[in-house]
């Protein structure tokens, strides 16, 4: 079965983070590897379309393994970062309660913390908060000081290389449309619009497109439901407005994470994302209204149109930003 043409071990299908980041770890062994992907390079996903925070673990329920690895990921990625070169930057995270009511969820967020093992959180009070973050408006916080922001891309690309070094074949611009499996083979038939490949492990790190996937193989029971979210991005000279990552109290009525503000390694600081449920998966429109976003906890430092057209035809339309007032 080996010498069968387009045979691998282990075939990944999507070269996502995560895909990119299981190539790299396989290849550290003796095995044939292939990374299958549809687009014409890595990371043309949601691994390069986020806010690349790296996220301590205090936000995901305590026993699961989401929990498990967050806490984990978190304690290794600086080193990973280091050790493919890949910028990181730990600045920590505040999680601000506005009113004296919030302050029960960022203490049910501290608690949920302690029970996954991260380290080091702590509620601060109202003075610390304005010592710490003069823009922005609180009567306490719950500071995580091992939250770190990366580049989401170079990460993703790095990997990737990495990995690409190491002996792992990368077939870009090869979508998998169907998978068989016959019960005279071990193997997985993979059928791509590029031709057949065989693999004796397959392992699904298609994003968006898991789903799809896995009803290949007959596994119906997951659903991906697309939510499509879009951010401001703020001028280099606005970069000090806020030093740390900035989230909002969570909030019974939205869920999630709530709009946040987030400073990049390059200098510019990313508001959102907005959360838009939708039916095609990937559907990035030419014309996108965001609006509604609450920033509730900012300080008067910053103001910002209630909409905002991003039409790439209308590329001049001004985002009000003004740190003098
Ligand atoms: C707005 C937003 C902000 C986020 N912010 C953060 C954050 O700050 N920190 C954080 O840790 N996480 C964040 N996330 C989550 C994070 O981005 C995702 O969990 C992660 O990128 C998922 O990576 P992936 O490799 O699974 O998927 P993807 O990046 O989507 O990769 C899947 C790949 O599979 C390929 N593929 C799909 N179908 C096929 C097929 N049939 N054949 C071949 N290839 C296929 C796709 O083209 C794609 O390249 C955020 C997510 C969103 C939406």
């Amino acid at each position: 079965m080996r010498d069968k043409k387009g045979h691998f071990d282990i075939m990944i299908i999507g070269a996502g983070v995560v895909g990119c980041a299981i190539a790299r770890e396989l290849s550290k062994y003796k095995l044939d590897v292939a990374v299958l992907e549809k687009e014409d390079d890595v990371g043309w996903g949601t691994s390069c379309r986020n806010t690349g925070v790296v996220h301590a673990g205090f936000g995901v329920p305590p026993g699961s393994l989401r929990a498990k690895l967050c806490v984990e990921g978190n304690i290794n990625f600086e080193k990973l970062c280091q050790t493919i070169d890949v910028p990181y930057k730990k600045i920590g995270k505040l999680t601000v309660a506005k009113e004296e009511k919030e302050i029960e969820g960022i203490k049910k967020l501290e608690k949920q913390g302690k029970k996954n093992r991260v380290k080091d959180l702590v509620i601060i009070g109202e003075q610390e908060l304005n010592k710490m973050e003069p823009n922005i408006r609180g009567v306490a916080a719950l500071y995580s000081p091992n939250s770190a922001i990366t580049v989401p891309y170079l990460l993703t690309i790095a990997l990737a290389e990495n990995a690409y070094k190491n002996g792992v074949q990368f077939l870009l611009n090869t979508e998998v449309v169907n998978i068989e499996k016959n019960s005279y083979s071990p193997d997985f038939e993979i059928i791509t619009k590029k031709g057949k490949f065989y693999a004796n492990y397959i392992i699904n790190s298609a994003g968006l497109y898991a789903d799809q996937i896995a009803n290949m193989v007959g596994i119906k029971k997951y659903q991906i439901y697309p939510c499509r979210g879009e951010y401001y991005i703020l001028d280099k000279n606005a970069s000090g407005i806020v030093n740390h990552l900035i989230y909002p109290a969570p909030q019974e009525e939205t869920g999630g994470w709530g709009t946040h503000i987030s400073p990049t390694i390059d200098g510019n600081i990313l508001i959102g994302p907005s959360a838009e449920y939708i039916k095609e998966k990937f559907n990035f429109p030419k014309i996108f209204i965001f609006h509604n976003i609450k920033l509730f906890f900012c300080s008067n430092s910053i103001e910002f149109e209630s909409e905002y057209n991003r039409n790439f035809e209308k590329a001049d339309t001004p985002m009000v930003f003004n740190s003098s007032t």
